[in-house]
Order: structure tokens, then C-alpha cells, then sequence
């Protein structure tokens, strides 16, 4: 069992009489054996959280506990815990075994024998057995990121620790290592903290990814959960990749408006909103639909023109621009006002090809629009 628990953490840092409150009361339960990955934007935190966690920057209050045991004054060599940095941290002047094994025999009660077995059995595991005898300096990227891992391996902690430990790979091996590091993390069955600012990652890699910005926990939630049902604003701009678009509009009656266009909704969508008058409407690309003028007649849909098609092989991010609605050109539906240079993006089939100047209607099913509280930020539907 090595459950960890974040309970009202908080980080505040003194900087020349101003403080910083780099961590603001951060509560996370992280299960024996989960992937928990936590995300946000440079400066939200992440780091800072991690290192409390390890015992490399002191707690200002709140408690972290593992299995039960507070373990805020203890130091880090007492916490049977291992983290991966993004920089590796291997010692230059030491071969690869030497680094897997350094300080063992004075942290386990282990004889040089099983030490050595145990280096060998690591290193095969991470397909690194060839480079035992070299020394970091003549290893690639990829290859020295398998080292320090192979280090947290083989202290066997309860706990797994890492810093953005893929960020210095190029993109290809980054996208490898990740589908192995799952692997290697479902296999050892460690509990883990991943720290990246990569959605992507957070979304391909977690079991559960905790979205953090300006020190404060947003969602914690499975990977899609995040991204369907999005806590607010932040989350639901942070997930997903082209983002979410985002129109903010004033609830009018019965819809609500912008500049770019007019959306009427049901009596279901009107209940969820309550008395919240300034709207922000949220469609994600996929769920922007590209339909013939001639099948257009739904209260959903708007003209636009396509300003730029960006092909991403099995999709194309098309990139649309609402048309003017005094020009009078196609069908008229939606209730559109005036658009100039309010764009979205819409993703569809690689196989349909579309050229920038078309114009084209699109539809915001109201089934896919997320709504939310333009001020607080919180989710309405
Ligand atoms: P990044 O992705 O850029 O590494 P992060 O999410 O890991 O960012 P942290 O490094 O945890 O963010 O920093 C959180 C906040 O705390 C930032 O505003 C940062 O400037 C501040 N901070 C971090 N360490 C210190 C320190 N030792 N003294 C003062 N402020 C600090």
C-alpha cells in the first residue's frame, strides 16, 4: 500500500518581504499504484508541489501523507520515495551501472552481489543492458532518460516522482518513451507523480491528471473527464488540442449574442444557465460540423468562409471566419450580425478537402456547446 495524500497544501515563498503563494491549498488522494499526472502552465505550481512531496521544499501548511504517515519534517532520504528530472541528474564520471547502483548499499541492507543483479535485471528491463560499462557523456538523449529511470527502479521506493522527465527528447522518442514509461509504470505498479505542462501528455499518460493553474487545483478528473465535462473555463480551454473555441456572448431571452451571431436555446439549456446573463459558448473543433448549404436550415447554423486549411494527415484543422451577414450571400440561417475577424477552427476528415475563400456552413450542434459563467469561469452545461 502507498497511498499519497495532499491534504490543504500549501506553498507560500518569500520574496524580499512579498510572498508568493506558489501552492494554495492543494487537497489530492492518489491511489496505491495510480498515474497521476499533474498539469498546468508554466508557474502554476507543479514543480513546487512535487518537491514538497519529495521533501525538497518545506510545506507552509496542510499535510502530505504517505500511508497514512505525515511525512512534512522528514527529510527526503527518509521517504522511500525516487524522482526523475527533466535534466536526469547523472553523475558524468561514473558508467551507467556505477550511477544505477550509487548509494544502495548504504540505503538497503543489500550485498554487492544482489545490487549487481539487480542493475542487470533493471537494465534489461529498460533495453539498456549494451551501455552498463559507459559513462553518461556517450549516451543519447533517449539513452541517458532510460539511466536515470532505471535509478528510481532500482531503489524500489513507494513512490515515483517525475519532472517533466521527457522534455528534453525530440518529439519522436518523447512520444515512444511515453507509451514505455506507461508500461514500465502499469508492470512495477509504483504510485506516481508526473509533473508536465503538456496536455498531451497529461491526456495519453494518467490515470487521473490534476489541472493546476496559478497554484490552484482546477480538476482533478480521468483524462476524459477533463475533457468532456471540463470544471470551468480553464480546464475546458487547457484540454485538447487545437483548443476549444470560445465566443463570449450576453444571454438576450432566449439566446444569446455576439457580435459574430445569434444562438437560441432550448428551455433545458435556458434552466442550466440560471440567472447568469454574460455567457461564454465553448465548441470544441471535432464538434464543429462542416454541412452542404443545401441540408442547411438548422437554427444552429452560420455561413462562414474558410480562411486557411492546415492538413494534419488523417484530419485538417480548417481555420473559419463567420461571413458578413450584410453581404447576402448563401443560405441564410442562424441569425448572424456582424463577424468581422471572429474566427474559429473546426477539425475534419483528413479525405474532404475544402480551399481557403469557400464559403461553407457550419453548424454548433447544441448537444456538443459547453457554457460557462464568463466571469467566474464555472461550468453551466
Ligand atoms: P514550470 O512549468 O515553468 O516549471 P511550475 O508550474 O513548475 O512552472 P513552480 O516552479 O512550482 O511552477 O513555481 C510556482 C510559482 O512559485 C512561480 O510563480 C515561481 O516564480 C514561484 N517560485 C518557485 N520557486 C520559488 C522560490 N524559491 N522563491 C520564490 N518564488 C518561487
Amino acid at each position: 500500500m502507498s497511498e499519497l495524500v495532499l491534504d490543504d497544501v500549501t506553498k507560500v515563498f518569500d520574496d524580499g518581504g512579498d510572498d508568493i503563494v506558489a501552492v494554495d491549498e492543494v487537497s489530492i488522494d492518489i491511489a496505491d499504484g495510480e498515474f497521476l499526472v499533474l498539469v498546468g502552465p508554466s508557474g502554476c505550481g507543479k514543480s513546487t508541489t512535487l518537491r514538497m512531496i519529495a521533501g525538497l521544499e518545506t510545506v507552509s501548511s496542510g499535510e502530505i501523507r504517505l500511508d497514512g504517515e505525515v511525512v512534512n519534517a522528514k527529510p527526503p532520504r527518509d521517504r522511500d520515495i525516487a524522482m526523475v528530472f527533466q535534466s536526469y541528474a547523472l553523475y558524468p564520471h561514473m558508467t551507467v551501472r556505477q550511477n544505477m547502483s550509487f548509494g544502495l548499499e548504504e540505503s538497503t541492507e543489500k550485498t554487492d552481489d544482489e545490487i549487481d543483479s539487480l542493475v542487470t535485471e533493471t537494465g534489461e528491463m529498460l533495453g539498456i543492458s549494451p551501455l552498463l560499462d559507459r559513462k553518461p557523456g556517450e549516451l543519447s538523449g533517449g539513452q541517458q532518460q532510460r539511466v536515470a529511470l532505471g535509478r528510481a527502479i532500482v531503489r524500489d521506493p513507494k513512490v515515483f516522482l517525475m519532472d517533466e522527465p521527457l522534455s528534453n527528447l525530440d518529439a519522436k522518442l518523447r512520444s515512444q518513451m511515453r507509451t514505455e514509461l506507461q508500461r514500465l509504470q502499469e508492470n512495477l505498479d509504483v504510485t506516481t507523480v508526473y509533473v508536465t505542462h503538456d496536455q498531451t501528455e497529461a491526456m495519453t499518460m494518467g490515470d487521473r491528471i490534476a489541472i493546476l493553474n496559478d497554484g490552484v487545483l482546477q480538476q482533478v478528473a480521468t483524462p476524459l473527464e477533463a475533457y468532456h465535462q471540463p470544471a470551468n473555463l480553464f480546464v475546458a480551454g487547457f484540454i485538447g488540442e487545437p483548443s476549444m473555441n470560445f465566443f463570449e456572448t450576453e444571454l438576450q431571452g432566449d439566446r444569446l449574442t455576439c457580435d459574430a451571431f445569434e444562438y437560441p436555446l432550448s428551455q433545458e439549456t435556458l434552466d442550466a444557465i440560471g440567472d447568469a446573463t454574460r455567457v461564454t459558448l465553448g465548441i470544441r473543433p471535432e464538434d464543429v460540423a462542416i454541412v452542404d448549404s443545401e441540408s442547411a436550415s438548422a437554427r444552429h447554423d452560420f455561413d462562414t468562409v474558410v480562411d486557411v486549411v492546415e492538413p494534419m494527415g488523417n484530419e485538417n484543422n480548417v481555420y473559419l471566419s463567420f461571413a458578413s451577414a450584410d453581404t447576402g450571400e448563401g443560405t441564410t440561417v442562424g441569425s448572424q450580425i456582424d463577424s468581422d475577424n471572429v474566427s474559429f477552427v473546426a477539425t475534419i476528415d483528413g479525405m474532404r478537402s475544402l480551399e481557403g475563400g469557400r464559403s461553407v456552413v457550419a453548424r454548433f450542434p447544441e448537444s456538443a456547446v459547453h457554457l460557462f459563467d464568463t466571469q467566474s469561469g464555472r461550468t453551466l452545461k
